[in-house]
């Protein structure tokens, strides 16, 4: 019997665009004979984020320190780690003001009230764990998508795919 390719799809901060343009996919049901989703929130709350995978998905910045010890959980637990978006890539939209202070950006999401959340500034995945391939994109393209898990799951590597900043370029 075929050994199926084990799958993590993780979200850290992040507005969970990537993973929805994933999930609907029609596509990726054909992909799924091959593989099994061990973890992804998203779609099957009965997740497994402590379960071994041959290739885990990473959406989202990391901004807190919880999420610094998941994405090093999820290093350790994975063969292959994958970046995905500009939030897992880059940092995300949330990285770009850099100017300001925390205090100063919490205030004015949250103005003095009374939420509690110790964030920090939104950083790549790569600022803490070694990324194997990265997506581009906010949210990536579906065929970038395919193009990497298709090529995962017949067991080969896919190229870097040049990401232009504007279509033009
Ligand atoms: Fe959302 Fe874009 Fe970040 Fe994906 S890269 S989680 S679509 S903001």
């Amino acid at each position: 019997m075929e050994k199926k390719v084990r799958i993590g799809f993780y979200a850290l901060t992040s507005c969970y665009g990537c993973q929805l343009q994933l999930a609907m996919m029609d596509e990726l049901l054909q992909l799924l004979p091959h593989a099994e989703i061990v973890c992804w929130f998203m779609v099957e709350r009965d997740s497994y984020e402590d379960e071994p995978v041959d290739i885990a998905f990473i959406e989202g910045s990391v901004s807190t320190e919880e999420e610094i010890e998941l994405v090093k959980k999820i290093r350790e637990n994975a063969k292959i780690v994958v970046a995905v978006g500009s939030c897992a890539v880059h940092g995300g939209v949330q990285s770009w003001e850099k100017d300001k202070s925390l205090e100063e950006l919490w205030k004015t999401v949250y103005g003095d009230g009374k939420v509690k959340f110790e964030p920090k500034m939104a950083e790549p995945v790569e600022n803490y764990i070694k990324v194997d391939y990265r997506i581009y994109g906010c949210p990536p393209e579906k065929k970038d998508f395919l193009y990497a898990i298709g090529t995962f799951l017949v067991g080969s590597w896919p190229e870097d795919i040049d990401y232009p900043v504007c279509v033009e370029c």
